[in-house]
């Protein structure tokens, strides 16, 4: 049986997926099962931040599993406490980690964290997260609830209760209560539509939940490790959340999510735990990661390949106005909306055609999440095959 059968055979049926298999990668070029080549434009959604195969990761990876891959978090892991120091000092907060496996599991710490301070502090048990409208936070019963798409909510409950939805920032306020113990936002929403917030908005925002004593959650799960220019869009925003939760760049492709608090003290031994968190394999994935793109922000390269990037998105999205209506996004989170949703669809199944791979994001978003360490040649390449891709639409 070939690859397409088995897995139409054995897989459950949750992803519609192309028509193509991947064998290898090299940093943001791909190669399929029949030898042709791809620019990546998507990283494996914001995965790949270091580029597919990176060598230093990969070597790494492999010398440390040549020694221990797993064992425990009964006894201490050294890659997790350095990968932990290196989290923290790139993000510039004072904060302690927790290591996970997914965005969504680092979200569900985030979650019990709010819930434990809510728990404590306070004259009343505060439990309510305030989430906005066109959010993602994860998969799991109680992070799809957090997640404010009514159309992920029509099977599966009933749900965890107390979470909130704001329409908007600005709705947020009227939606704390007594009982609220958090705000939980994504500083640019990725799967809603790669729609970044308001910056003075964020800050208000941040200062009236400090001053109410309600935390604010950021999830950085796809905007996190230097994909909006900087290691944490928290930075990029001037702000200091009391908990950030990172996963998707974070591992170079190995499972792996964090959950960072100032809250130092909100949990005790037993309160949360990971059979796999933060094990040998992961976490050294993540210091190798970590210290790769920290020294490819530090030389000024990051900001040398986004600034291109974005020169040519910009062309491009200027050449092509009789499709796309707006350019948006931050670093190298960038989007392009599309007049209407069939012509998204057609730019992206065209797109592989073409020879280059690109997201949806939300109903009318063509989303670009590349590598960030992407060469000019790719980045040319890359948008050489996309303007083939529009040619005709
Ligand atoms: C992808 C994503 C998640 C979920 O991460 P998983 O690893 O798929 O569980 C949560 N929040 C945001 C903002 C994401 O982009």
């Amino acid at each position: 049986m070939n690859i397409k059968e088995l897995d139409k055979q054995f897989v459950l049926p949750t992803y519609a997926r192309a028509d193509v298999e991947f064998v290898s990668g090299a940093n943001a070029t791909l190669t399929d099962s029949n030898g042709k080549k791809y620019i990546d434009f998507t990283s494996g959604i914001g995965v790949a931040n270091a580029g597919h195969a990176n060598k230093r990761v990969n070597d790494a990876i492999c010398k440390q599993i040549s020694n221990l891959t797993h064992m425990s978090n009964l006894y201490y892991i050294a890659p997790q406490a350095r990968a932990a120091q290196k989290i923290v000092q790139a993000s510039g907060y004072d904060m302690m980690c927790f290591f996970g496996n997914s965005g969504a599991e680092a979200n569900e710490g985030a979650i019990k964290i709010a819930r434990k301070f809510g728990e404590r502090d306070g004259e009343v048990k505060r439990y309510k997260i305030i989430t906005l409208q066109h959010s993602f936070h994860g998969r799991t019963i109680t992070t799809v609830k957090a997640t404010g798409q009514e159309s992920m909510h029509n099977y599966f409950g009933p749900f965890p209760d107390g979470f909130v939805y704001a329409n908007t920032m600005a709705d947020v306020e009227a939606a704390l209560d007594d009982h609220t113990c958090a705000v939980m936002i994504e500083l640019v929403q990725g799967e809603g539509g790669v729609q970044p917030q308001d910056k003075e908005e964020v800050q208000a925002l941040a200062a009236l939940l400090k001053s109410k004593n309600i935390l604010l959650i950021v999830d950085e799960v796809q905007t996190g490790v230097y994909r909006t220019g900087k290691f944490l869009a928290s930075n990029v925003y001037e702000i200091e959340p009391d908990v950030i939760t990172l996963a998707k760049g974070l591992g170079g492709g190995v499972p792996i999510g964090v959950v960072m608090t100032r809250l130092k003290d909100v949990f005790s031994a037993g309160d949360h735990g990971s059979t796999f968190g933060g094990n040998y394999l992961s976490t050294t994935a993540a210091c190798e990661v970590v210290d790769v793109l920290r020294e490819y922000y530090e030389s000024g390269d990051l900001e040398k390949t986004t600034l291109l990037f974005d020169q040519s998105l910009e062309s491009f999205y200027n050449a092509h106005k009789n499709i796309f209506t707006a350019k948006v996004g931050i670093g190298m989170m960038c989007g392009l909306r599309v007049k209407d949703a069939e012509t998204l669809g057609n730019v992206i199944s065209n797109a592989r055609k073409e020879g280059v791979m690109v997201l949806k994001a939300g109903r009318n978003t063509l989303r670009f999440l590349p590598p960030l360490t992407i060469t000019k040649e790719e980045i040319d390449e890359g948008f050489k095959s996309l303007t083939r891709a529009v040619a005709g639409l």
